[in-house]
């Protein structure tokens, strides 16, 4: 195939800026990234619980939110927390992370992952990316471990820095899956458990099997810019019966169950979802798969748009994979952050979100000393990519189609 040119502001600009207003039409206000979407059900069911009193730690709805986010994300067990962030931190607790280990997770993601590491009393220890997933790659990790790591009484410790290395966060960037088969090997042969941040990928699907279960454990985050919200919430799941019981125990305080007895085993967590904002979860649980439909095809919408452009290319799923599409990317043909804010303070201009990638976390001073491979590919999609409107409805109302 012929290179198209690398990206130029001056000549492309404008043509992004069109090329999306005519995927999402017209409109008179500023368009979010991503916007939280209703349903009917979801007055009925929260009324329910303001109703019947019903509105906290306890109830119904918590239960049944539990038992249909194991069902959406084929794993045998789920529990409902308040947020994603404590998901991943009771995760890690569960799957062994001690105060003092390192855990391996992406450079490129949002900074909930490694707050989480953090939480957990551990150090985020950063790899690199993967070119075609934007995720975690499984190559270059197996590089670095290599390089890094050593095999001593059945754990792995960085041989530079001392630590035990105790589990390995893969993320699925913008609901593209990443390639956890290759991942999963890799941490096998260091006897790593794998824990999924699967925040942003509820409904997407690797080699037909749906993300969330494709470690040990994965969590899943319901704030109220992703696929699916509770307002606010997390959701761990699990097969393993005993890490579900885990998770359980460790966010309900440690609550050794009796009749009236407050017995508590260990010091830990109040991180239940209140029913109010699980019967929300209830309701949007309803509407993933026609969410699921109309982001796909705001995807392949904002694909057409861009297609023959020069410097310019709307992130694809990863082959073998569904993604959820959360978040639509544009990569651009360039390594000047210049290029890149010229396009984005024009987008903004026109009442077209944008923004860019996360930071990489390295970079912020909160986890300069934190151990790191090279990150290359991370570099350059740091500086790449581009995040444009991806609201289930848009671009979905005819009479403002171009
Ligand atoms: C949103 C998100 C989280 C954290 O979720 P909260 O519910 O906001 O705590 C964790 N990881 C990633 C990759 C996320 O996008």
């Amino acid at each position: 195939m012929k290179r198209l040119p690398a990206f130029d502001f001056a000549r492309h600009g404008l043509g992004v800026a069109d090329a999306i207003q005519r995927v999402i039409g017209s409109q008179d206000t500023f368009v979010p990234l991503h916007e939280p979407e209703f349903s009917e059900s979801a007055w009925a069911l929260v009324k329910d619980c303001l109703d019947t009193g019903w509105v906290s730690s306890v109830g119904k709805y918590v239960d049944q939110f539990e038992q249909e986010i194991a069902v959406a994300s084929n794993a045998a067990f789920g529990v409902a927390v308040v947020n994603g962030t404590a998901a991943l931190q009771v995760a890690m607790l569960a799957t062994g992370v001690s105060p003092g280990d390192e855990v391996i997770v992406p450079a490129l993601t949002f900074v909930a992952t490694a707050n989480a590491v953090a939480h957990a009393g551990a150090v985020p220890h950063f790899v690199d990316s993967n070119e075609a997933t934007l995720g975690m790659d499984a190559g270059a990790l197996a590089t670095h471990l290599e390089r890094i790591a050593t095999r001593r009484n059945g754990a792995t410790f960085n041989r530079r820095t001392g630590r035990r290395i105790s589990a390995v966060v893969p993320m699925h960037v913008f609901g593209h899956p990443v390639d956890m088969d290759a991942l999963n090997a890799v941490a096998s042969a260091y006897g790593l458990p794998v824990i999924e941040d699967a925040a942003e990928a509820l409904g997407s699907e690797y080699k037909g099997r749906p993300c969330g279960s494709l470690g040990r454990i994965g969590a899943f985050s319901f704030n109220g810019n992703k696929i699916l919200t509770t307002g606010g919430g997390g959701a761990v799941v699990t097969d393993d019966e005993d890490l579900a019981k885990r998770v359980k125990h460790l966010t309900t305080t440690a609550k050794v169950p009796h009749r009236w007895a407050f017995v508590h085993d260990e010091i830990a967590f109040n991180y239940r979802m209140p029913n109010l904002n699980a019967a929300l979860g209830c309701s949007q649980l309803e509407e993933l798969d026609a969410r699921l439909a109309l982001k796909r095809r705001l995807a392949s919408r904002y694909s057409d748009a861009f297609t023959g452009m020069g410097g310019v290319k709307v992130v694809q799923e990863p082959e073998g994979c569904r993604s959820n599409f959360w978040l639509n990317a544009l990569r651009i043909d360039t390594d000047d952050v210049a290029q890149r804010d010229r396009l984005l303070a024009t987008l903004n201009d026109r009442q077209i979100m944008a923004r860019p990638v996360w930071t990489l976390l390295h970079r912020l001073p909160i986890f300069a000393t934190s151990p790191r491979a090279d990150l290359p590919v991370a570099e350059k999609l740091e500086v790449q990519l581009i995040n444009i409107p991806s609201s289930a409805h848009l671009g979905n109302d005819p009479s403002k189609q171009e």
